[in-house]
């Protein structure tokens, strides 16, 4: 299919205000870096997303797929094919007592359901930027808990648009980590188990707890995609003294506020890296690399990314 005929087919499908050509992907990052798309295109629903996937596995295009954009470093050059940003829908309660969420959906606006609801499980995770998606592919984590221990079963879509519905067991669930960063399937719904019966007042204490500890202890007014390095397992020989977390780390290392171009370690937390306004990706991408080199030099630790690198640099 010839690139006029792809566009054509998708603004068929979704309408001309849902796609657009060369979008600077920068205005839906957090980090509020990133080139353009070739594409960027916005489905609503299950199905339409799952209709521009067919089109662009019929046309041959490369499909990215962007929720919130939150744990993302989009590349100075951008993103080459059509990048998918599922926006919209519903979390619901399904007959067998867990909560239905639309990948899509964000992930504060599931908390505020649940708690609304008096279900217990989720409201830690209030303030967590992103989607049901992002949280399920990199598997978020808060207060030591993964949010993969909460999902029964998951629906998915296959490049090509074959569906697929998932027990958890299946799902490959680990620290940072889920089997659709390997599959590079595509997450239309996740079932969660939760306690039902709870005290709503309850619930929102705890988010409001979570709310208050992230802005005590992260740079919230600027723009970052979370913490930057997984935190070093328990086969890190991390020296005694450091506490194993990558922000401990880079901070001994004497890393802390150390600024590369617009990009700058955050004084408030070193595992995140701050955006000061003028930032490039490369400047991130070259900053994030020197954490890690000098934490290896100094401490003999290899930091691994959470952040995911997308697109051309
Ligand atoms: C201030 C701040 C605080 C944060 N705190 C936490 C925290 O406490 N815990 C934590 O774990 N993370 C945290 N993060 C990181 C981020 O919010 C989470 O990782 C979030 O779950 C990412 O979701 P997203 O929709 O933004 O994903 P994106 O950044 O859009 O994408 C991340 C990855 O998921 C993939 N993806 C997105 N949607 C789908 C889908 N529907 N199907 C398949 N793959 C998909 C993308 O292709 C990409 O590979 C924080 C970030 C910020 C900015």
């Amino acid at each position: 299919m010839e690139h006029a005929a792809f566009e054509a087919a998708l603004v068929a499908l979704l309408g001309a205000d849902r796609v657009a050509r060369n979008v600077p992907l920068a205005r839906v990052t957090t980090f509020k870096v990133g080139g353009p798309a070739d594409w960027l295109a916005e489905p609503k629903s299950a199905d339409e997303t799952v209709a521009a996937l067919c089109v662009a596995h019929e046309a041959g295009v490369p499909v990215t797929v962007l929720g919130g954009g939150s744990n993302v470093l989009v590349g100075d050059r951008g993103i080459r094919g059509l990048v998918l940003r599922p926006r919209g829908g519903v979390a619901r309660a399904a007959d067998d007592g867990t909560v239905r969420a639309d990948g899509s959906v964000t992930l504060n606006g599931l908390v505020r359901w649940t708690i609304t609801h008096g279900l217990a499980g989720l409201e830690a995770w209030a303030g967590t930027p992103g989607t049901v998606g992002g949280a399920v592919c990199g598997n978020a984590h808060y207060g030591g808990r993964l949010i993969g221990e909460l999902i029964e079963r998951v629906l998915v879509t296959r490049p090509d648009g074959a569906l697929c519905e998932l027990p958890h067991g299946e799902m490959e669930f680990g620290y940072d980590c889920s089997r659709l960063q390997r599959t590079r399937e595509l997450l239309l719904w996740a079932a969660f188990r939760l306690a039902p019966g709870a005290d709503a007042a309850v619930l929102r204490a705890v988010a409001r707890e979570s709310l208050a500890h992230r802005k005590r202890t992260q740079p919230l007014d600027a723009p970052t995609a979370g913490c930057v390095f997984q935190n070093p397992g328990p086969d890190d020989d991390v020296p005694e003294g450091i506490p194993a977390s990558a922000g401990a780390l880079i901070d001994r290392a004497g890393l802390r506020g150390h600024r590369l171009g617009g990009a700058r370690v955050s004084t408030v937390h070193a595992n995140f890296i701050v955006n000061e306004g003028q930032a490039t990706a490369a400047d991130i991408g070259a900053l994030a690399d020197l954490c890690r080199n000098t934490v290896r030099e100094r401490f003999g630790v290899l930091l691994c990314e959470e952040i995911v690198r997308l697109g051309e640099f």
